[in-house]
């Protein structure tokens, strides 16, 4: 169905438990394809006027309804936030970031191989009937903040350089106020809830993500580094997010979000706190590195990211650094 506002289609979702809104549909779809998910009712929000990426007092507002290729080319990201348009252009391929939605893409799910495949066991797809990918194949899985219940990762991109760029999640919440969710919060570890990805509840619809004017800071010292099996049309294996503040060699700021090694984005505080205060070179993005993954808790099928991860901050910090 249809509703002309936010306020209805927030409604038509809230009212019926296993509604869902519909954006640019290239997840959800695709999952109703492969019986992963059974909305009860399908809300298409593509005609609410959720698509303006404009300054505000405190940053840049940036739809939830904008394209992702909206997003990418607009000026003022591309300018002040390159951060986000590599990490955008790093993700699927010209066609689905055309149709992806910036709201849908936060909200997409994983890509555990068990979640999909409808004649294994998966908490996150029916809680309470186990893991398949916990003792089963697990070369994409996560690395650090699993749980027993769950071993899959957040496969996005354009998560990773919100948190980073230290966004906000605007949100209009069941009861029409409007709520702003850092990023930090948005996204969820498993625990033993794992069906929950995010913290939105059931109903609320994201509005805009906020990003904030002191993230411009950021602008000419990031890089988004992702690696995976193939150079497009492919999530990552491990995708780092890097941005830093330096003033004449010396590093004021940082920031070190990894992807695809968690259940969701995964800032290194222990990474960051090894780089602020010290010089901007290879030495300090090593021990950084080190740091970021030292609780890395590898699967059977997928230690090779805890060196992967490692490479990838040194390689990501290096470029945004501008030593190589
Ligand atoms: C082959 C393939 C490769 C891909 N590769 C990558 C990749 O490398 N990197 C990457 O990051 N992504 C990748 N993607 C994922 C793609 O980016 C997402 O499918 C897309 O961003 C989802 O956006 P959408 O608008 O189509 O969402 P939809 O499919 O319409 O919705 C996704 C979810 O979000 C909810 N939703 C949507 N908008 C809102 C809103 N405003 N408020 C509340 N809930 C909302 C829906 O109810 C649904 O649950 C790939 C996808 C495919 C099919």
């Amino acid at each position: 169905m249809r509703a002309a506002d936010a306020a209805s289609c927030a409604a038509a979702v809230a009212s019926v438990p296993g509604a869902k809104f519909l954006a640019g549909g290239s997840n959800l779809v695709d999952l109703m394809k492969e019986d992963v998910e059974r909305p009860t009712r399908l809300v298409d929000i593509r005609q609410l006027p959720l698509r303006q990426i404009q300054r505000t007092r405190a940053g840049l507002s940036v739809g939830a309804l904008a394209t992702n290729t909206e997003t990418a080319n607009h000026p003022l990201i591309r300018e002040n936030y390159p951060l986000l348009t590599q990490a955008i252009v790093a993700g699927a391929s010209g066609q689905l970031r055309n149709m992806a939605t910036n709201g849908g893409n936060l909200l997409q799910r994983t890509r555990c191989n068990y979640f999909y495949d409808t004649a294994t066991p998966c908490n996150k797809r029916e809680p309470g009937t186990g893991c398949g990918a916990r003792e089963g194949l697990n070369r994409i899985h996560a690395v650090l903040g699993w749980s027993e219940a769950c071993v899959a990762t957040y496969p996005g991109d354009m998560a990773n350089a919100l948190y980073a760029l230290d966004a906000n999640v605007r949100v209009r919440a069941t009861d029409g106020r409007e709520r702003l969710i850092p990023m930090a919060d948005f996204h969820r570890l498993p625990g033993d809830t794992p069906q929950r990805d995010n913290n939105l509840a059931h109903g609320e619809l994201i509005l805009a993500i906020e990003l904030p004017v002191s993230s411009a800071e950021f602008a000419r010292n990031s890089h988004y580094l992702k690696v995976r099996d193939r150079t497009s049309y492919a999530f990552a294996m491990v995708a780092v997010a890097a941005a830093l503040q330096i003033d004449g060699g010396t590093i004021r700021q940082a920031r070190v979000v990894l992807g695809s090694v968690a259940h969701k984005p995964w800032r290194s505080a222990e990474a960051e706190a090894m780089l602020i205060g010290r010089r901007a070179n290879v030495e300090t993005f090593d021990r950084a590195a080190k740091a970021a993954l030292r609780d890395a808790r590898p699967l059977a099928h997928n230690a090779y990211k805890v060196e992967l991860g490692q490479r990838s901050i040194v390689r990501a910090l290096v470029r945004a650094a501008k030593l190589a």
